[in-house]
């Protein structure tokens, strides 16, 4: 049931998109990497950054819920779906600033390949960590992106932030403006985003210059790493880590003590692979999903006493 009258929506949209663009009721399951979800009233894919301020500003100024949707590696939409508009990020422009070793990308630039390969081909080190992980720029920038440091040490764990030099937002009052690394308040998988209802519409990275081979050997190994230890998405669709990190100890390590990896409920399971990750065996439902997370939560908590807190975005009605 739509909130929002169609002609109302279709009109306001209409002065920026040819009224084609709007879709309605468009399941987003395969638009998730869970293949997981139901429809969206609306979807509406934005194909540059101005394209993507102006469907934000459209749906704020005629009060109708939005989305902006990555690729989404983060998130586990409901079996009802959404309620009001959903904005894929399709900004994918960008582009090299050789003399300065910046790379600039659209919010919805994929990292991995488009951004990494860019920037490695062009002798450019600082993102090619992140190699393997589905993101989008702005889902990246949402979440801090983070991997372990090259091996053999693999001595701590890298940030996107230490790469960002700055970024366009669409503030939440409605503003386009340039902010750098500090405005995001950066975490562990966390930034600013999570608390103001800003849109990041671009992004550019400082990169420093470095040789191409030894980027390509990390690149391998860290690619190799997330083989071994991760499912791979086309056969086994996940979100990545469901719970949050407990420092020093790890939420896989919890659930896995508890004997949980393998538990299945519908078409949702903890895999044998690591017991942080939930994949869909087929026709899971965002409810089996949600299940099996309050079943860990419950069994973790009443046989460790630690409580895990997921952290994958719940989007939608479930
Ligand atoms: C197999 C697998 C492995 C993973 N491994 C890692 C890993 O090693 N390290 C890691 O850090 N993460 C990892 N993840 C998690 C995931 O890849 C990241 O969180 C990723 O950054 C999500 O980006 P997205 O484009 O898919 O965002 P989505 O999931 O589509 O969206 C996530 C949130 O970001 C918001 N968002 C998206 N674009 C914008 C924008 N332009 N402006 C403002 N908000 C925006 C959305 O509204 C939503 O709230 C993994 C996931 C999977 C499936």
């Amino acid at each position: 049931m739509n909130l929002i009258p169609d002609p109302l929506l279709l009109q306001a949209f209409s002065d920026s998109f040819d009224p084609s663009r709007l879709r309605s009721d468009v399941r987003l399951a395969p638009f998730t990497t869970f293949k997981i979800g139901g429809p969206a009233d609306w979807f509406l894919e934005a194909g540059s950054a101005d394209e993507l301020a102006a469907a934000v500003s459209t749906a704020k100024a005629i009060g109708t819920p939005w989305f902006v949707l990555g690729v989404g590696a983060n998130i586990l939409v409901g079996d009802l779906g959404f309620r009001g508009i959903v904005i894929r990020n399709c900004a994918t422009r960008t582009s090299l600033e050789t003399e300065t070793s910046r790379v600039f990308a659209e919010s919805g630039a994929i990292v991995y390949p488009d951004l990494i390969e860019l920037a490695v081909s062009a002798g450019l080190s600082g993102l090619e960590h992140y190699v393997g992980i589905p993101s989008t720029v702005g889902g990246a920038l949402w979440q801090n992106l983070h991997f372990l440091s090259p091996p053999p040490e693999r001595e701590r764990t890298m940030f996107l932030e230490e790469v960002l030099h700055q970024a366009e937002v669409l503030t939440e009052e409605g503003y386009r403006r340039a902010v750098d690394v500090d405005y995001f308040e950066f975490g562990y998988d966390h930034s600013i985003l999570h608390e103001r209802r800003d849109v990041v519409l671009s992004a550019t990275f400082q990169l420093e210059p470095a040789d191409v081979e030894w980027m390509r050997s990390v690149m391998h190994a860290n690619l190799e790493w997330r083989r071994e230890r991760h499912p791979p998405l086309d056969t086994e669709p996940s979100a990545g880590s469901i719970f949050k990190k407990i420092e020093g100890i790890g939420a896989g390590r919890l659930i896995d003590q508890c004997g949980l990896k393998g538990r299945r409920i519908g078409g949702a399971e903890i895999t044998h692979r690591h017991a942080n990750i939930m994949i869909n065996r087929g026709g899971a439902a965002a409810r089996d999903v949600m299940d099996l997370i309050r079943l860990v939560q419950q069994v973790v908590q009443d046989e460790t006493g630690y409580s895990l807190e997921p952290e994958i975005l719940f989007v939608g009605e479930f």
